[in-house]
């Protein structure tokens, strides 16, 4: 959406740029002379686009800093997982993980990790990579920044306290990312963390359509969402049951699963 707004709006200024001197972009880009060109047209261009990226800023850093993939070179993938720990399907999911050898990134609500300290534990111990997630799972696009810096510090020092990790991920509750949520996760030193591939395993869909989803959307440097914890009803028995398929599925299309930190510092 933004590519498609910035070039309406692009094309809009040239056009009036063309309109009030009298000549048409297109005109001048069949002239001989480069040097014809680099002072009328070209800087005019580079001058509208800063202004079009210091006016939109706060969407603009919105979508630069929210890391939805990291497309790089190589067949990298990363599964992650939102909402617990809990005692019921994070042991599970732990378990399939470790029989497969594949390290995951879990973005941990504060309150569960509180409430489940053992589970805490085992995820760093097994070798996964642990996000904060906010301290109780509250949409914090419409909050304070006093409120979002509660929700984001309270979560660090319990992952901290339990663990001894501090986590540099934050992934919104629901993704509701707003310019206050963006700048209070990065000023206290979180990467934002989306997604580019959701299973929509939480809404109970079966384990066909969590592999068709996963299937349809995945590529190079996706970031795969699923849960941990929660679910439609509290259940979460299909992405349980997905998940050994959704591993060899990706492994059979050449993919290498790793964390989301090994994915963004992959070369
Ligand atoms: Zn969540």
């Amino acid at each position: 959406m933004k590519v498609i707004r910035t070039a309406v709006f692009l094309f809009g200024i040239l056009g009036m740029t063309g309109c009030s001197n009298s000549v048409q972009p297109e005109s001048l880009v069949s002239l001989p002379d480069p040097q014809v060109i680099t002072p009328i047209n070209i800087e005019p261009q580079q001058k509208v686009i800063k202004k079009i990226d210091d006016s939109n800023s706060d969407k603009k850093s919105e979508s630069a800093a929210v890391i939805n993939n990291v497309k790089k070179d190589g067949l990298k993938v990363a599964l992650t997982f939102d909402d617990g720990p809990d005692e019921k399907y994070t042991p599970l999911i732990l378990d399939i993980l470790k029989k497969e050898q594949v390290k995951a990134t879990f973005f941990v609500v504060g309150e569960h990790a509180k409430e489940h300290p053992k589970m805490m534990k085992r995820l760093v111990d097994e070798g996964h990579a642990i996000g904060n997630h906010s301290w109780d799972h509250v949409n914090l696009s419409e909050a304070t920044a006093d409120k979002i810096q509660s929700e984001i510090g309270s979560t660090d020092d319990m992952i901290k306290q339990i663990t001894g990790v501090v986590p540099t991920l934050f992934r919104a509750p629901y993704g509701a990312v707003s310019p206050q949520v963006l700048n209070v996760s990065m000023q206290s030193g979180h990467q934002v963390i989306g997604w580019s591939v959701d299973t929509l395993d939480w809404d109970g869909k079966s384990v066909s359509q969590i592999l068709s989803n996963v299937r349809k959307e995945v590529g190079p440097g996706a970031i795969i969402l699923q849960h941990f914890a929660g679910g439609k009803h509290g259940k979460l028995g299909n992405t349980v049951e997905a998940l050994p398929q959704i591993i060899s599925y990706l492994r059979q299309k050449g993919y290498t699963l790793v964390t989301v930190p090994e994915l963004i510092s992959a070369n």
